[in-house]
């Protein structure tokens, strides 16, 4: 596999970063994932906006501009042959002598690489996810698309010891999200219910695509925090994201959502939004 680092495209096993490079020393670094259909870049400019603001937020210099990162983006999809699957960019503060203060003119690290995989056809967006429920003990900026994944890969791991596929994460009573998704669920009178954009949550690119494309399909939404209880008592429950697109949710810290299998809203909305990112991936 080729990988980017730094102005070069590299074989993985060449590619170096500084020991002292503040991603690797203190998570100083931001990323996004972008998925790949028909080797083309699903929402790619929801991506870079999102970086953008992720770079502002922590008063972090660009390392290239959008076209560049762009072209950069086509050139490893191209050089790997990928079709279906992610790119994966990262972006550091850069390496510098270790101070907790952010150094004066360090160069940004750029890192990017691909993973080739199927997206559309998935045995898990078939069968739809069991989560667990776990407390959420990540930092108060999570809306800042951060690499510190330390609290997220816990709580995968709890997930897996208990035989499930992920977990939903409740602070102060109310749902935040999933490890690596937005959480969703829908009503028995038919509303789409999605916790509302704050620092609590990361503001999903795949979420701003769903609620747009379920407005247009002219379905109920509320932005609103709900609780496990309601969650629980729901007809269905859904997850998103960029690698996941719309995945169906069947249980619930072991309740089963209606029948258990896969809700008619969230297999209608993987289905639009799927066929929409086919149309418009560039
Ligand atoms: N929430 C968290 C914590 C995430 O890590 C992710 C994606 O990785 C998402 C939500 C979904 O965001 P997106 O749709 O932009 O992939």
């Amino acid at each position: 596999r080729i990988v980017y680092v730094n102005g070069a495209f590299v074989a993985e096993a060449e590619a170096t970063i500084s020991v002292f490079d503040r991603g690797f020393l203190m998570a100083d670094g931001v990323y996004e994932v972008t998925s790949v259909l028909d080797g083309r870049l699903v929402d790619f400019a929801g991506h870079m906006a999102r970086l953008e603001r992720s770079l502002a937020e922590l008063e972090m210099a660009a390392p290239a501009g959008r076209e560049e990162l762009e072209s950069i983006h086509r050139e490893l999809l191209a050089r790997n042959g990928v079709t279906e699957g992610l790119v994966y960019m990262q972006v550091t503060r850069g390496a510098a002598d270790r101070d907790f203060l952010y150094p004066d003119g360090a160069a940004p690290s750029l890192v990017l690489f691909t993973q080739s995989k199927p997206l559309i056809d998935t045995p898990a967006a078939a069968r739809g996810l069991k989560v667990i429920v776990l407390d959420d003990i990540r930092w108060g900026r999570r809306d800042i698309k951060t690499v510190q994944l330390l609290a997220p890969s816990m709580a995968k791991m709890a997930a897996k010891a208990a035989g499930k596929d992920d977990a939903w994460m409740v602070e102060d009573g109310f749902v935040t999200e999933g490890t690596s998704n937005n959480a969703y669920i829908v009503t028995r009178d038919g509303a789409i219910v999605t916790r509302d954009l704050s620092h609590s949550i990361l503001h999903g690119i795949t979420r701003a695509a769903v609620l747009r494309l379920a407005r247009e399909a002219q379905m109920r939404i509320e932005e609103r925090p709900f609780t496990i209880a309601e969650a629980q008592d729901a007809a269905e429950a859904f997850v998103t994201s960029a690698s996941s697109f719309v995945q169906p949710v069947v249980e619930i810290d072991g309740t089963a959502l209606g029948d258990g299998t896969p809700g008619p809203v969230a297999r209608r909305l993987r289905e639009i939004y799927v066929s929409e990112a086919l149309k418009s991936a560039v």
